[in-house]
């Protein structure tokens, strides 16, 4: 396979290129280096079957350059993390949304295959045990800026889907549920990160809401080699796919699970919603995947436990 993987400098897409590379593939990375980094790839640079483009999935003729040359597509590129998407709403939208139909678009008119990253975000504020992929209460109220992350990727799911109907692009939709994993950071407010962070440096663990709010983490080494076979899997075509762990943890559980492997002296600290994210702001109470059809497709059972994940 010979593939573009969007957003490849960031923390899931270098770990894509790694196993592309490492599984015989040839690898174009296109990313603008946003909230990615050069140094996320830096085992790759210099290897024949790898190259890194910066640039934005909004440049369409670079987009299509790339594409062209390619079979396969990855589009992980996006305007991500909940600091980025509230305070600059417009441009995430505008990222998450006409960048990926310039890369659905490339690819359909190049004949490659399609995966987009999608997220557990579409779903909303539903709590429901188990999310299945048919949830019926799809994104929550998107008129909130807390949801215009999800309603451009919700949008993204349905231009994908659209292109795949009408012009037979082999096109899959993963949803992804808080997956952690090396490289990726904090800065831009992922839980795990942060908490590791601010305990090895013995500063107060800065838990959001009440912290009874219950998530569950998935191991970026479980979904990367998932990702390439639904890619090889033409019944997971037109399909929104949710991959993620199944074990479900309290977020202020969480703090006190990294306190604990750390060894560290931090306490627990609770921070209102309205001062970490501004008025308005809103958070579901309970998110956890079903991943009954992943199991279908292609037999996946998350190998990584939440210990194992944080470690
Ligand atoms: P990340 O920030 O590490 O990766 C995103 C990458 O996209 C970065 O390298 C960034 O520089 C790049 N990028 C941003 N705007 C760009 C543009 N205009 N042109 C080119 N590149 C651009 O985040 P991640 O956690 O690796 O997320 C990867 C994908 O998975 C995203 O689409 C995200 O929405 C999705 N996702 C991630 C999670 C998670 O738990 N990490 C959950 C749900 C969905």
């Amino acid at each position: 396979m010979k593939a573009v993987v969007t957003g490849g400098a960031g923390f899931i897409g270098s770990h894509l290129c790694d196993y592309l590379v490492a599984h015989g593939h040839e690898v174009v990375v296109l990313d603008d280096l946003s909230t990615g980094s050069e140094r996320n790839l830096e085992q790759l640079i210099g290897n024949p079957a790898f190259e890194l483009v910066k640039g934005s999935i909004l440049d369409k003729s670079l987009v299509g350059d790339l594409v062209g040359d390619c079979d396969t597509v990855f589009h992980l590129a996006a305007a991500v993390g909940v600091h980025t998407i509230v305070d600059k709403p417009l441009q995430s939208l505008r990222i998450n949304l006409h960048g990926t139909e310039n890369v659905v678009e490339a690819a359909a008119s190049h004949g490659a295959r399609f995966l987009v990253a999608s997220t557990s975000e579409v779903y909303g504020k539903n709590d429901a045990d188990g999310l299945t992929e048919d949830a019926d209460r799809i994104l929550g109220s998107p008129l909130k800026s807390r949801w215009s992350y999800a309603a451009a990727k919700g949008l993204d799911e349905l231009v994908a889907y659209i292109y795949g109907q009408e012009t037979g692009l082999p096109c899959v939709i993963t949803r992804f549920f808080n997956i952690v994993g090396p490289r990726q950071t904090g800065r831009y407010g992922m839980v795990v990160p942060r908490f590791v962070a601010q305990a090895l440096a013995g500063e107060p663990i800065t838990v959001y809401g009440d912290g009874t709010q219950r998530r569950c983490f998935g191991s970026v080494f479980d979904i990367i080699p998932a990702m390439v076979r639904l890619m090889d899997t033409p019944a997971a075509y037109n399909q929104a796919v949710n991959l993620g762990g199944m074990e479900e943890v309290s977020i202020k559980g969480l703090a006190e699970r990294v306190i604990e492997l750390t060894g560290s002296t931090s306490e627990v600290r609770l921070v209102s919603y309205e001062d970490a994210y501004g008025e308005g702001y809103e958070d579901m109470q309970r998110r956890m995947p079903d991943t009954s059809l992943a199991a279908d497709l292609i037999g996946y059972e998350p190998q990584r436990r939440l210990d194992d994940i944080i470690t």
